[in-house]
């Protein structure tokens, strides 16, 4: 029978932008079933290092790694340093993303390519890094944070609508080729949830708007990865959790 929470002892996950926000909760969540655990950050090195301290202190393995994972070298050079110190990726948590808030009339080509390539490519590149090594292994987790914007009209911009409605489109395209090969590939689609990025909705008083008519968690998200990644008959989802906010 297949375990009720994933048990994750000897597997290596890789969080991206794992130093803040939904993606610190989910580095801790998945280093508290087993997992050792990569947390990549491209700015906040003290906070990517509280988080490998938190998992450590907790009894559980963890590697800080910077780069930026819209950049293809940077990629293959983290991909490279996790190989050599943890092991090879199992799990991985395609995270780190954007969010510039600007409309229509205000937004550049710079900042839509950039955003693309931040929410979008990156999780390309890491998954072509490490999809390799989970085929021959015949057993991997790809979890990509998408956002309630995918579906929804959102409150960022287009250039973020299109770049998860993108990654949703990517999730499904991977699942649907390794299904057969012990390979699940879902997307974790949260709602606004209390980090930095949600400062804007925050000053907005968008709690007020959502049914739950509270912000979510961070653990509320990282719960949900946890649960893709437990279970093997979930693949090509998208699993929203975004206190009521739609029931698409
Ligand atoms: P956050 O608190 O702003 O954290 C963003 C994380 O991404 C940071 O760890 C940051 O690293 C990292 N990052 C950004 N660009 C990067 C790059 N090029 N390379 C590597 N790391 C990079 O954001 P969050 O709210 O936790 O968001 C996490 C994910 O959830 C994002 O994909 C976001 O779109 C999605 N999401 C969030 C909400 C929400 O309301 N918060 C709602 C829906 C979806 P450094 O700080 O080290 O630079």
């Amino acid at each position: 029978m297949p375990a009720l929470m994933p048990i994750l002892t000897d597997r290596v996950a890789l969080v991206t932008g794992g130093s803040r926000g939904i993606g610190r909760a989910t580095s801790i969540a998945l280093a508290s079933t087993g997992a050792a655990v990569a947390v990549n950050y491209l700015h906040s090195e003290n906070e990517a290092a509280n988080v490998v301290a938190e998992i450590e202190r907790a009894g559980g393995r963890a590697l800080a790694v910077r780069a930026d994972v819209s950049v293809a070298a940077d990629v293959t050079a983290l991909i490279e340093a996790i190989e050599q110190q943890l092991g090879p990726v199992d799990v991985l948590v395609n995270n780190a993303g954007t969010a510039t808030f600007v409309d229509i009339d205000h937004l550049t080509e710079v900042e839509f390519d950039r955003t693309l390539a931040v929410n979008l490519k990156s999780a390309f590149l890491c998954t072509q890094a490490v999809l390799p090594g989970m085929r021959s292994r015949r057993w991997g987790r790809i979890v990509n944070v998408s956002s309630a914007a995918a579906r929804g009209p959102g409150l960022v911009g287009i250039h973020y609508n299109a770049s998860k409605a993108g990654l949703e489109g990517l999730t499904r395209g991977y699942a649907s080729k390794v299904a057969r090969e012990g390979i699940t590939v879902n997307a974790v689609a949260p709602g606004p949830i209390d980090t930095d990025m949600a400062g804007p909705l925050k000053a907005a008083n968008v709690a007020d708007r959502l049914p739950v008519g509270r912000l979510g968690e961070t653990e509320e998200i990282a719960q949900a990865v946890l649960m893709v990644v437990g279970n093997a008959f979930i693949t090509g989802q998208t699993i929203s959790v975004n206190g009521g906010a739609s029931f698409i």
